[in-house]
């Protein structure tokens, strides 16, 4: 998968959207969580504006003062996803939170007269290009398949394993997944010398 061209900022990764759901995608906007190697994607303004396009939303100005507002609402989305990723249920004030911003999400949205379909008006602020995150973050809870939402053994990123018999382990096969790939075979060759 190829990365997108998110402004690395001196940093050495990539970002790639490997979540197959926008919520874990938001989440995974920042890398190796709770290591020293953590970088949040999100630190420039710009990047989230590509983000949003990238994931067809809104792709709005985004200042300094507005990252506030929206890495609030990936940590809320972040705090009950990834207790589920891991097995566990998400605590009860992290549902609360998202339930707050998914109620005004859902406040803004109206049935489109022509498409008759769900719409979002242009966004007011621009966290609000992320109200349909919002929704997908909460389609994702209560749609069950827990088991399907993992997280990489190795970097930690989040995605939905939508792999025909689940056996989905790595964020990127071309990433963790070779790491581990030639890990192993590093091991199996020094085992055989
Ligand atoms: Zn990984």
């Amino acid at each position: 998968m190829d990365a997108l061209a998110l402004d690395p900022n001196g940093y050495g990764g990539t970002y790639k959207l490997i979540g197959g759901n926008r919520a874990l995608d938001l989440v995974n906007t920042i890398s190796w969580p709770l290591t020293s190697r953590r970088h949040d994607w999100f630190d420039l303004p710009t990047n989230v504006t590509t983000w949003l396009e990238a994931v067809e939303l809104d792709p709005v100005p985004v200042t300094d003062s507005d990252l506030a507002a929206i890495t609030e609402i990936r940590q809320v989305v972040a705090e009950v996803v990834r207790p589920l990723a891991d097995g566990d249920r998400p605590p009860v004030d992290a549902i609360r939170s998202l339930n707050t911003h998914v109620s005004g999400a859902n406040s803004r949205r109206f049935v489109d007269p022509t498409s008759l379909s769900w719409t979002w008006p242009m966004p007011q602020r621009p966290a609000h290009a992320l109200d349909p995150v919002l929704l997908d973050a909460a389609e994702l809870i209560t749609a069950g398949k827990h088991g399907r939402l993992k997280q990489c053994p190795s970097c930690a990123w989040l995605f939905s394993d939508q792999t025909r018999n689940g056996g989905r382990r790595w964020c990127d096969m071309a990433d963790c997944g070779s790491r581990a790939k030639s890990r192993s075979y590093y091991h199996r060759s020094k085992a055989s010398s």
